[in-house]
């Protein structure tokens, strides 16, 4: 079992026979298993047609050979709902789809008991029946469980979805299925009889509108459990047309499609032994393909209309329910506009939010670097054009390290926000405020000459010197900042406005801390560069 853990872990996501295909190439024992199902098939369809005018070979292969896939899709669907059904959904699924693996085959074990045992008698209904339909009933809510859909985001959408589709191939069903059936017979019968197509209607709802409302992973075991259903149903809708045709017998060709649904579910039960699989998880926005059955659904139900209207003129029920139908694939696409609505708003929330956070420092809630080297761009080339000042003030905290070293990293932190607060209390409308660096903060002032910058950044100074900082188990702990302060020269860019503002806060540190700095007089009163000397 090479490669088996690896597979797992990148559950495939494409189109189901891809993903079923890229699993078979690497395994092994799953090729032999796809294999022998094919022969199977092949020697059964061979048998079946020999069995065309020969009773006693149809006998032994539709009640003793048949027997062969069903054994098996119901041992493996039991060893991997034993093994997997403590897990996820995907592996609760398997215990529901295990126990209609069972009732399968006790349905086909009496059914060929009677065959054996009293081939005359009239065995409809049968202790048979009860076990088929009981195993039919289950597959819908396995499949439930399987593709998860329920809770999810455009679940009302998923349940409407289901409704309309149930509507149309139960409106088509019972006018092919059932209500040919219904005159000749009565009670426990007419029940069983029934029984037969709504179930396979109900799978075959769960199966479209489940299967096509897009899934960002599907395990390929569900995918599997998924194909043999729908050949079942398939299969089963033609053999309740059998039934009311009375043509079914032990030759039926349909028993082939029984036979490649249990292989097919046998198969799936492999894939779930082998892999530990992770579950379903429905597309938010996925392919929305369920458009397509719920159109097959509404023309099922005109189709109806129309065979009535040929028979018998206007009929009441199906008009009713094909207009139904057609009114909730109004709502349905108003549902759809509404919530592609809603979600192209979130996505836009969501991109709006993301913007802010690439901008902003996640400690402080100030700017950080990143936008200050925007914004010191943006407001250079401002200041060019209009010829206003540009002032820039850069702070550093004093013996910062001591800090960290006598309270721990946490105090530090929470001294580095009440110093953003501080900042952001002393900053006017319309400056930018920044941290750029680990306890380095900027500040941007627009329209501000060198004189006013330095008032401000002395009065940030004050603020800072003047009142400790509260740190949370640490109490007042006294802290002091350095500034530097440089105005925008004519010829010069962002980058070297920091750089002076930075000069500036080196010399405030070498001459004592807790000070501000401005760099050097002449660059505000000279507006162009002076030679130096
Ligand atoms: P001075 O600037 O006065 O020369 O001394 P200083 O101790 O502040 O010197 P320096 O700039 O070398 O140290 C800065 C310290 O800031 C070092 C680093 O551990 C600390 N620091 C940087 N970023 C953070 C942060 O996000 N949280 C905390 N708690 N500490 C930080
Ligand atoms: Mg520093
Ligand atoms: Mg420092």
């Amino acid at each position: 079992m090479t490669g088996a853990t690896s597979l797992a872990a990148r559950e495939p996501g494409g189109t189901a026979p891809e993903a079923i295909v890229r699993l078979l190439r690497a395994d092994r024992a799953l090729q032999w298993a796809a294999l022998l199902g094919v022969a199977w098939l092949a020697l059964y369809a061979v048998l079946t047609w020999r069995s065309q005018d020969d009773a006693e070979l149809a006998r032994f292969t539709a009640n003793v050979l048949y027997l062969l896939p069903v054994v098996v899709a119901a041992v493996t669907g039991c060893l991997a709902a034993r093994r997997r059904g403590r897990g996820n959904r995907t592996g609760r699924a398997w215990v529901v789809f295990a126990a209609s693996g069972l009732l399968w085959l006790a349905g086909e074990l009496v059914w060929s008991y009677q065959a054996y045992a009293a081939p005359d008698a009239d065995t409809y209904p049968s202790p048979a029946d009860v076990f088929y339909i009981l195993s039919g009933l289950l597959i819908p809510v396995g499949l439930l469980v399987a593709f998860g859909r329920a809770g999810r985001p455009g679940s009302r959408r998923a349940t409407l979805d289901v409704l309309l589709v149930a509507l149309g191939l139960a409106t088509l069903g019972w006018e092919l299925l059932v209500a040919p059936q219904l005159d000749d017979s009565s009670g426990f019968d007419r029940l069983i009889t029934v029984a037969y197509p709504l179930t396979d209607i109900a799978i075959l709802v769960c199966l479209v509108s489940l299967g096509l409302s897009g899934h960002d992973r599907l395990p390929t075991s569900v995918r599997l459990v998924g194909w043999a259903y729908l050949v079942f149903a398939a299969t089963d809708c033609g053999y309740s047309y059998q039934t009311i045709s009375d043509s079914y017998g032990d030759a039926s060709w349909l028993n082939i499609g029984y036979q490649l649904s249990a292989i097919t579910l046998a198969i799936g039960g492999m894939v779930a032994l082998r892999y530990p699989e992770a579950e379903a998880v429905p597309a938010v926005l996925g392919r929305d393909l369920t458009i397509v059955p719920l159109l097959v659904a509404a023309a099922a139900a005109w189709f109806v209309v129309a065979v009535q209207i040929a028979e018998a003129g206007l009929p009441f029920v199906p008009v009713v329910v094909a207009a139904v139908i057609v009114a909730g694939l109004l709502f349905r696409q108003l549902m759809v506009t509404r919530d592609r609505t809603r979600l192209a708003a979130e996505l836009r929330d969501a991109l709006a939010e993301q913007a802010r956070l690439a901008v902003t420092d996640p400690l402080t809630g100030l700017h950080n670097r990143r936008h200050l080297q925007e914004a010191l761009d943006l407001e250079v080339a401002r200041a060019r054009r209009s010829g206003a000042p540009l002032s820039l003030v850069v702070l550093d905290i004093d013996h910062f390290k001591q800090v960290n070293d006598a309270y721990g990293h946490a105090a530090g932190d929470a001294a580095l926000v009440q110093t953003a607060r501080r900042l952001g209390a002393v900053a006017r409308a319309g400056d930018v405020i920044a941290r750029h660096g680990g306890e380095e903060f900027a500040w941007l002032l627009p329209d501000t000459s060198g004189e006013g910058a330095a008032e401000l950044a002395e009065r940030l100074r004050a603020a800072l010197a003047g009142t400790p900082v509260d740190l949370p188990e640490s109490g007042p702990v006294e802290m002091s900042g350095s500034l530097g302060v440089a105005t925008l020269r004519a010829p010069d860019d962002g980058t070297a406005l920091m750089r002076d503002a930075d000069r500036a806060l080196y010399r405030a540190k070498e001459h004592g801390r807790n000070r501000v700095e401005v760099a050097s007089d002449d660059r505000f009163t000279v507006p162009t560069a002076v030679p130096a000397g």
